[in-house]
């Protein structure tokens, strides 16, 4: 998989502080993906961004949008969602890979790698089906959402009970100087 460039030609803003111009691209982005959320290559990013011409360069502004598909980090069961990213970043003559800045070089900058990082910080990091998702039973591996699992609940009152006793035998029996019977 290689990352594509998403060029766009500003050179009409470069040097002209003041102007403007919107721009919408939609363009399939390979390898948007962390170990439980990822961006489908068929499915692509779009983007409607306003360019804003600025001393240090041009600004980009405006929301990412597309689908990103997850497996729930309880269930695993796989679920799509969209996602809709407020972006606002600076791209400067002569920024360097470590600026905070993404690079404008001769009038051209490439939206790629401000697309891959809006995304993939978005991406959950243990993304649920729903909120209240009960998983699945550790102990037979069935999805308690459906009912598949007929395992005894962790805490069973009754254990409780028998420890409570348990625990004032113990104590009592050090305590004691002979046995009452
Ligand atoms: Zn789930
Ligand atoms: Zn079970």
């Amino acid at each position: 998989m290689t990352a594509v460039a998403i060029e766009l030609d500003v050179r009409d803003l470069v040097g002209q502080p003041g102007a403007s111009r919107a721009v919408r691209v939609a363009e399939h982005v390979p390898g948007l993906a962390t170990p439980l959320a990822t961006v489908p290559e068929e499915r692509p990013v779009g983007a409607e961004l306003l360019l804003e011409s600025v001393v240090e360069g041009v600004l980009v502004s405006g929301p990412i949008e597309g689908v990103m598909t997850m497996h729930c980090a309880r269930c695993l069961k796989p679920f799509e969602t969209q996602f809709h990213l407020p972006v606002q970043e600076l791209f400067a003559f002569g920024a360097s890979p470590d600026d905070d800045e993404y690079p404008l070089v001769e009038g051209f900058l490439d939206l790629e790698p401000m697309i891959r990082d809006a995304v993939v910080l978005a991406m959950p990091f243990s993304p649920l089906c729903r909120e209240d998702c009960l998983g699945l039973c550790a102990r037979c591996g069935g999805d308690r959402n459906l009912g598949e699992c007929a395992c005894e609940p962790e805490s069973d009152p009754r254990w409780s009970v028998l420890r409570d006793l348990d625990l004032d035998l113990d104590l009592d029996l050090p305590d004691g100087p002979g046995s009452p019977g």
